[in-house]
């Protein structure tokens, strides 16, 4: 639905795949983090929230060319760290030139969680933003310190639980291959630890992919971290999916990025998923192809 170069956008605008058919309102620039060990995304864009009147013109583009949209997407990489007072004329705007949006989502760090109150929270659902993506990567605080995260793992049970009990739909992503080497079983079952204790409905399961820019790439080439190979990717999958008890949401490991696409519905098909996996690993099931995986 969204074609760059129609609206105004800076740099590599990056989605998730679920909002492929969202219009994309760039209205802030990068992270505000921007250390995470895995992630080149941003590393040439220094963040800051972009002029009012860019966006208003923005949103003005988007109504003429996408009137009858029904969700749209405010990006970059965390754009919840947005002070409240942005967030207070920007979701009214979106209201009123796009009636058609029934959904606004978000990506979010667990510190922007923090940064905001319960009120804050609950004003912003009933203002229309109802998705946020929340990057949790690992629930193992030894992963999460080595990875440069911005929160502990408790930090991130808080951030889910909160933005869940103030009604937002709730996509937690994950990453698989990023634990220090010979932690990977850690990582999987903390993982699946935490997902369970923020109980989202939708789990985003991706494999790490190294990005120009990030510090991953100097660290594998220097040889301080092993990418797993496929049969490692999926035992980390299989050992987190085995951990995680949702009372009711997807578990998706569908990325373009993963080896073999999955997308499970908790608790039910859990047994068939990690029998699916371990014929996969047993060599059984056709898995994509290294050359064609891609973020
Ligand atoms: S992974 Fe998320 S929080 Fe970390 S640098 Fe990238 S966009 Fe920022």
């Amino acid at each position: 639905m969204w074609f760059p170069g129609e609206l105004d956008y800076e740099g590599m605008i990056i989605r998730p795949p679920s909002e492929a058919r969202s219009i994309i309102l760039q209205v802030t620039v990068g992270c505000s983090h921007n250390r995470c060990t895995f992630c080149g995304t941003y590393r040439q864009k220094r963040f800051r929230i972009k002029e009012r009147q860019r966006v208003e013109a923005d949103l003005e583009r988007a109504a003429r060319l996408y009137p009858d949209t029904r969700r749209l997407f405010v990006a970059d990489g965390d754009a919840l760290i947005m002070p409240m007072a942005h967030w207070r004329w920007l979701l009214p705007a979106i209201r009123e030139r796009l009636p058609a949006v029934q959904r606004v989502g978000t990506y979010a760090t667990a510190r922007a969680v923090r940064k905001k109150t319960d009120e804050d929270l609950r004003w912003l659902r009933a203002n229309g933003l109802r998705m946020v993506y929340l990057g949790l990567e690992s629930g193992d605080d030894q992963t999460l310190r080595y990875v440069h995260k911005d929160s502990t793992a408790e930090q991130m049970v808080d951030a889910g639980r909160r933005l869940k009990a103030a009604g937002f739909t709730l996509s937690v992503t994950v990453l698989l291959g990023i634990a220090p080497d010979g932690r990977s079983g850690e990582h999987a079952r903390e993982t699946g630890r935490v997902l369970s204790a923020v109980d989202p409905q939708f789990v985003g399961a991706l494999s790490v992919m190294l990005c120009e820019g990030s510090e991953l790439v100097a660290q594998v080439q220097q040889g301080t971290h092993t990418i797993p190979g496929p049969a490692g990717y999926l035992r980390e999958l299989r050992e987190m999916l085995a951990h995680t008890e949702l009372s009711g949401g997807q578990f998706m490991a569908n990325h373009a990025s993963n080896h073999l696409p999955l997308k499970v519905l908790l608790p039910a098909g859990r047994d068939d998923a990690l029998a699916l996996i371990d014929r996969a690993l047993a060599g059984d099931v056709a898995l994509k192809p290294e050359g064609l995986r891609a973020l």
